[in-house]
């Protein structure tokens, strides 16, 4: 989520196991069964229990987020967590594509000759630093990409992405020697410096004005099934389309799904915007993350963790869109949350919307802790089931449906 984002008042609601009107609706991922089902439209599924136990593919979605986060992918260079993205979602996709940008495009087609377009933007760019300057002595002087909360950055280590990686540690000056004004205040990003522990001939060596710097941190496992690390923002979301082909193996759906992994999201959404212009979808999904529960937080303003994903309505939101997800959620006992957006959702939606002559959109969020920092927490739970409740609206869409967006 960019920085400039706003979210606002959340509505909790749980999804029930009832049916709507929408009961013909031909999906249903819920079961470890070898059956093949008939519905009411006619349409056949099979599922298989190698399928759940394997999760369909090489690699768990769990695992996946894992190697992402740990993967380096600052907005503008995101090559190295692309091509993590490229071998992994080719396992479940017909065809992977980058364009001219870096977009990661896996493209899952569906049966049939009429297939509408559905595209799936989780953004895997991640914020992160820049070296502005070596200053003698090897100290590194440095700007931000992205929306970085510079109250995070100090006591942290460092990967400065020179001609090789180096370690370094980003130093402050001790308690001791504050003035009783400097003691009071948060240090701001411009007094602050990388010690690489080298002289500034040395630093020379490898790192040059314009390379990248990351806090250096791994997948933190937290109780129960939350995680924090760097960058869940937003490759959580790139994790939720990967559980999506997963579960779409199991469903039969007449949609051509490309999920696309986008790139300089958190600094304006450019990656989206190019991407939406090229696949000219008929309807665009961004899933990306929402402030969760946390304390000092008003209640209204945040996502619970562990309660599914959050749903946004509002001007971004197309409302048949909106409302196929939450009959859905509600048809297959998926639990989400509501977040009313009035204004810009700060997203890859809010490009998506307006690109060519228009684009039906909506957004699934995942609640996440501490957004932009490096600790940035979420349940894996609701990653899945965000996944899973893609690959239903997926399913559910056809020709007919996509026609009717147009009247309401
Ligand atoms: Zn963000």
């Amino acid at each position: 989520m960019a920085a400039h984002g706003t979210h606002h008042g959340l509505l909790i609601f749980r999804g029930a196991s009832f049916s709507s009107p929408r009961a013909s609706v031909c999906v249903h991922a819920l079961e470890n069964t070898f059956e093949s089902r008939k519905f009411d439209r006619g349409v056949e599924y099979e599922e298989s229990r190698s399928d759940r136990q394997e999760g369909g593919g090489t690699l768990d979605t769990k695992e996946f987020l894992k190697r992402m986060v740990e993967a380096t992918g600052v907005s503008g260079y995101e090559d190295s967590v692309g091509k993590i993205i490229r071998e992994v979602m080719a396992a479940h996709a017909d065809e992977v594509t980058v364009d001219t940008l870096g977009n990661v495009i896996a493209l899952k087609r569906g049966e049939g000759q009429s297939r509408p377009k559905v595209m799936l933007a989780s953004h895997m760019d991640e914020i992160g630093l820049m070296v502005t300057k070596i200053e003698e002595k090897g100290f590194l002087r440095f700007t931000s990409i992205g929306g970085v909360d510079q109250r995070t950055l100090v006591a942290q280590e460092v990967r400065v992405h020179g001609q090789r990686d180096l370690i370094g540690i980003i130093g402050m000056k001790p308690p001791h020697l504050l003035t009783p004004e400097e003691a009071v205040v948060a240090i701001k990003m411009q007094d602050m410096v990388i010690d690489l522990g080298l002289t500034e001939a040395e630093v020379k060596a490898v790192v040059a004005v314009g390379d990248l710097v990351t806090i250096n941190r791994n997948f933190i496992p937290l109780g129960g099934d939350f995680a924090a690390a760097k960058a869940m923002d937003d490759r959580a979301a790139v994790a939720a389309m990967h559980q999506c082909l997963i579960e779409l193996k199991r469903l039969r759906h007449t949609a051509d799904v490309y999920a696309v992994a986008t790139v300089q999201e958190e600094v304006g959404a450019r990656g989206a915007l190019v991407s939406a212009y090229h696949i000219k979808p008929d309807i665009g999904i961004a899933i990306d993350v929402c402030h969760g529960e946390m304390p000092g937080v008003p209640e209204q303003d945040t996502a619970p963790l562990g309660k599914g994903p959050n749903l946004a309505l509002g001007a971004n939101i197309h409302p048949k869109v909106f409302e196929r997800l939450t009959e859905l959620a509600k048809e297959h006992s998926v639990p989400f949350t509501l977040d009313p957006v009035p204004g810009p959702t700060g997203t890859d939606a809010w490009v998506m919307q307006v690109t060519r002559a228009g684009i039906p959109t909506a957004l699934v969020s995942l609640p996440l802790r501490y957004m932009h920092t490096s600790v940035e927490t979420l349940s894996i739970s609701d990653v899945k089931l965000a996944g899973r409740l893609l690959a239903l609206f997926v399913a559910s869409v056809d020709r007919e449906f996509v026609e009717g967006l147009l009247c309401y």
